[in-house]
């Protein structure tokens, strides 16, 4: 993440919260995330920090109370940095570190992350079809209870760059695509993956909030505001020199923009937009 993407993370997380405002339509007990377990949730994410920025609070509440939280990650997000002496390479061993560490402090084994290992910022370029596909075997071989994934609505395609666009539609299409056999039958034929229906998605990246998960549990925001500190290498000093340390000061820093940009009068949250049989 750069820091003119920091900048458009902000206004949209502004306007996430201040959709807050208005009141969620009423979601029965066994439908809050808080009152989960044993269940196994799938969270795509284009890139090794938009799951933690986004849903890591939530994340956080899930594998507390003992569901298995899978994280697939398009890219290796290995562009992002203006420090000269970077090369993608290093990058990218640096971002999956960062991702694992974030992951950890918010109790999700590093094996449950899968890493397609795309080029950060050539999502778009990358043959759809096939990308469809592997989105769905994870859903097919998961079948999860639920689906966190960024928001392909129209709102979001004005300011979402490339591999966002891409991760957002993409795993949008590999619902349906998950859901009928004659789509990639190999899944089937080949590895007795069923077809599976995904019961509900959470998007993230939203300007339709209608769900909040409030994060005042014991202990979630802290497991948060650590988690997002643990990508040293997307803030400042770091972005521009890198030092596998954040500073106190620079930590700060990052927890408080997250306070500000999370805050709903006297609590932390994280708002998405549910939609059942997406
Ligand atoms: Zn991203």
């Amino acid at each position: 993440m750069n820091r003119c993407v920091l900048r458009l993370l902000a206004a949209l997380l502004f306007v996430t919260v201040l959709a807050s405002a208005q009141e969620d339509p009423p979601i029965a007990p066994e439908d809050r995330i808080e009152n989960w377990t044993n269940k196994t949730v799938l969270v795509f994410t284009p890139h090794p920090d938009d799951d933690t920025f986004l849903c890591g609070g939530t994340m956080a509440i899930l594998a507390k109370n003992k569901n298995n939280v899978i994280v697939v990650i398009y890219t290796n997000d290995d562009k992002g940095s203006l420090d000269l002496e970077m090369t993608s390479e290093r990058l990218a061993r640096i971002r999956k570190a960062e991702e694992e560490k974030a992951c950890e402090i918010l109790g999700v084994p590093k094996e449950n992350i899968h890493w397609l290992g795309y080029e950060d910022g050539n999502l778009e370029y990358a043959d759809p079809q096939r990308l469809r596909g592997e989105a769905a075997r994870f859903i097919k071989q998961y079948r999860p209870d639920a689906i966190f994934t960024i928001d392909p609505g129209s709102e979001h395609e004005r300011w979402h760059k490339t591999d966002h666009r891409m991760a957002a539609f993409i795993t949008q299409d590999a619902f349906i695509a998950a859901e009928w056999h004659l789509y990639y039958p190999q899944h089937l034929l080949v590895d007795g993956l069923k077809p599976y229906r995904v019961p509900v998605a959470y998007y993230y990246y939203t300007t339709e909030p209608n769900y909040t998960v409030d994060l005042s549990a014991a202990g979630v925001w802290e497991k948060k505001a650590d988690a997002c500190a643990a990508h040293v290498s997307q803030f400042e000093p770091s972005l521009s020199k890198y030092t596998p340390e954040m500073s106190a000061a620079a930590k700060k820093e990052v927890v408080s923009f997250f306070e500000e940009h999370s805050r709903d009068g006297d609590r932390f949250v994280e708002r998405f937009r549910r939609l059942v049989e997406p």
